[in-house]
């Protein structure tokens, strides 16, 4: 088995973590900037943890083979404060030009409240600025549907943005379709708990065409699973889906998204 791990926060994760992952098949992983499991005071917080995305955990990933990239952005979480978040995001051009940082990302909405839209759309006009794939981070439960919608709002009412370029994760079975037929792509989140369980993503895989998903174990400081790719795989294979079939939703579709980045480039031997 081979897959990429397109979303996973690894600044929360152990070295025994990056081992399991390389032991199960795993080809690169992708951290979105996101919330740290507590707030920020100032803008020099987030310059710390742009500088650990895109200097100190690449080396740690390193060390044990893993191409590691990366995502920036002012989380929605912490996006209340439009004068932090317009610093934050102030900071994040220098940063763009790194070799392992793939677009903006995770944005998106929390509680859908106006100050996260104004700078919901601070962000999109950035990535549109710099040409910069865009990872997009959905609402919990009740406020996903609406939060999902207001997203897409943002997104298609900018010329600039094309929706191919950009990703709406933790997809469920009421915001699927949606994201798939205004043509973005849709990330399905494995959380043991919350989100999504391996069988509910697959079901969505069944319904829909696979063609624009990925699925992602999001992994983070929370209660969640850094190898649920793998045990999303088991289930597709346990309900009759072809190694060939596999390997096109866990490895080629995430690396087909990617790419669009020309930064997004795996080693000849981990292909
Ligand atoms: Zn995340």
């Amino acid at each position: 088995m081979r897959y990429i791990e397109p979303h996973a926060h690894m600044v929360s994760r152990v070295t025994d973590d990056y081992q399991a992952m390389m032991l199960a098949g795993c080809a690169a992983v992708c951290e979105p900037a996101f919330w740290a499991g507590f707030d920020r005071s100032s803008a020099a917080g987030f310059h710390d943890y742009f500088c650990q995305l895109t200097e100190h955990e690449p080396r740690r990933a390193a060390k044990f083979g893993l191409p590691h990239f990366c995502w920036l952005c002012i989380n929605p979480k912490e996006s209340e404060d439009v004068g932090l978040a317009r610093e934050v995001i102030a900071l994040i051009p220098k940063f763009l030009e790194r070799t392992n940082v793939l677009g903006i990302g995770e944005i998106g909405l929390n509680k859908n409240s106006r100050n996260e839209m104004a700078v919901l759309e601070m962000h999109v006009d950035l990535a549109a600025r710099h040409n910069q794939l865009i990872l997009v981070h959905t609402p919990h439960l009740e406020d996903k549907l609406k939060g999902t919608r207001l997203i897409l709002d943002v997104l298609r009412a900018d010329s600039r943005i094309k929706p191919e370029r950009c990703l709406i994760d933790h997809v469920e079975e009421h915001t699927v379709k949606l994201v798939l037929d205004h043509g973005f792509w849709g990330g399905m989140t494995l959380y043991p708990e919350t989100k999504c369980t391996a069988a509910r993503a697959v079901d969505m895989i069944e319904q829909y065409s696979g063609e624009r998903l990925w699925m992602n174990s999001a992994c983070d400081w929370g209660v969640s699973v850094p190898l649920a790719i793998p045990h999303a795989a088991l289930e597709l294979r346990r309900r009759g889906h072809s190694p060939a079939a596999i390997d096109r939703l866990i490895y080629q579709n995430p690396i087909r998204f990617l790419s669009q980045c020309p930064k997004f480039k795996l080693p000849e031997e981990n292909r």
